[in-house]
């Protein structure tokens, strides 16, 4: 009989029901423990689910039904402050196209998903305190109440507790010097649906795409050295905010005109925008941790929740082949670090651009312009992101229970190659 055969899985996000999922697959039988007593939906905005993490949904059978709620994207525009293309990524070959989602939609996918194949997903049960012997791990939840498996992965988010019961020195997310705002506007803009514009302007970056319905929708960055809450964020008035967005985007387009035409009601100011930085240890004795627990790439990178499906998949993969947890633990880390931590720091170098100020954005902009005509072509820069796959099928072997050294999983293979 096989040693692993059960788990507790902290979080009902999205890492949490996925990796359920994927232990399900791997015939390990997974219960998810949520802090919130209530669902998340009709919770959170909008976000991007990249074609490797199509790749790993996958692997769940759920690609199909995620691809089915979003608005797919074919093309990546970066443009300069006068709206001037400095470089247009296309769809790369062979791979299916990124899909931009509310985040609740894709929760509902998955959850449901997850309660289709029988898997026990509790409420209103926030892991507090572990006890672990040489045979299993009892987790201790805030009501009072215990449950054992025989490992528990912590899918409980970029606030891990579990990050903190393995390591109480784990490093905490902290502000990453901009401010997060979003909002739809009543404008006629030319371009296309199956496109998200990125606009490096002259003080302040912007992001936008036209919806199905062809209003625009846009995410604002604006550098600020001071730390704000959600909360602070939400008490500022709107028309105050939209003032302070209107200046910084002064003579920017189309931010300027997507700014003057904003639809006060549309407007969510979310604060101060997180990073985390490298997590050292994702691992302690029959504790593991997946998703944004681990690694959080800011959202520069557009590949929060694609990299958090993908290693759900990938522990579910050791844990079906290495019977011994800290061996299974210690392959999967070996499987992922290397990739996940170049894919932050490239979202942090992303972040640094936006918030640097006038001369050394215009600096930044020229020099991306001359990558563009020398060396950085889509397939290069992109490929081995977003190509990427996860052979299920194949068995893991060879991996012991020693410390992780870096391993070079990051290869880019044209899809076709499989
Ligand atoms: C409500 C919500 C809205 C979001 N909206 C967006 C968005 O608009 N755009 C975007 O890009 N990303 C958003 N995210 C983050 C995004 O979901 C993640 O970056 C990504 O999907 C990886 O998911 P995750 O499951 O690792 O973490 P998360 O999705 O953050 O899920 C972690 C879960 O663990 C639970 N949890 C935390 N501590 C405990 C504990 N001690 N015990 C039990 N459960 C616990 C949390 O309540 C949460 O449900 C949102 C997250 C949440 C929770």
């Amino acid at each position: 009989m096989r040693n692993i055969q059960s788990a507790l899985v902290i979080g009902g996000g999205i890492a949490g029901p996925a990796t359920a999922l994927a232990l399900h697959k791997a015939g390990i039988r997974a219960t998810v423990y949520e802090a919130y007593s209530s669902t998340a939906d009709g919770l959170g905005g909008m976000l991007m689910v990249a074609p490797n993490g199509l790749n790993a949904l996958a692997i769940l059978g759920l690609d199909q039904a995620v691809s089915g709620i979003g608005q797919p994207i074919k093309a990546m525009v970066m443009a300069d402050a006068c709206g001037k293309p400095i470089m247009q990524v296309p769809a790369l070959p062979g791979l299916p196209d990124s899909q931009l989602m509310w985040r609740s939609d894709l929760y509902r996918v998955v959850r449901g998903a997850a309660t289709a194949q029988g898997i026990h997903l509790e409420h209103a049960k926030r892991l507090v305190a572990v006890h672990e012997t040489d045979t299993a791990i009892t987790a201790t939840f805030e009501d009072g109440t215990t449950a054992t498996a025989d490992v528990l992965i912590g899918a409980d988010g970029i606030h891990s507790t579990v990050r903190k019961l393995i390591d109480s020195e784990a490093p905490e997310p902290r502000p990453d010097g901009l401010l997060g705002l979003g909002g739809e506007s009543d404008l006629e803009l030319p371009g296309r649906t199956d496109a998200i514009y990125f606009v490096q302007g002259k003080r302040a970056f912007l992001g936008y795409w036209l919806q199905p319905n062809g209003r625009p929708a846009w995410f604002a960055n604006l550098p600020s050295k001071q730390y704000m809450s959600t909360a602070e964020a939400r008490s500022i008035p709107t028309r105050d905010w939209l003032t302070r967005l209107g200046d910084t985007y002064a003579g920017d387009v189309p931010a300027e005109q997507l700014i003057a035409h904003a639809i006060p009601e549309s407007v969510l100011a979310l604060g101060s925008t997180d990073m985390l930085p490298e997590v050292p240890h994702w691992r302690r004795g029959r504790m593991v941790l997946v998703g944004d627990s681990a690694h959080a790439p800011n959202h520069s990178s557009g590949q929060g929740v694609s990299l958090a499906v993908e290693s759900s998949v990938e522990l579910a993969r050791c844990l079906r082949d290495i019977d011994d947890p800290s061996v299974a633990f210690a392959a999967y880390e070996q499987l992922r670090r290397q990739r996940v931590t170049r894919i932050a720091a490239q979202a942090a170098r992303a972040n640094q651009r936006k918030a640097a100020g006038p001369i050394a954005s215009a600096l930044m902009t020229l020099m991306m312009r001359v990558a563009v005509k020398t060396f950085a072509s889509p397939e290069k820069m992109f490929g081995w992101v977003q190509g990427y796959r996860i052979d299920w099928d194949t068995p893991i072997q060879g991996y012991a229970a020693q410390e992780p050294t870096r391993a070079a999983s990051a290869v880019w293979e044209p899809a076709t190659a499989k």
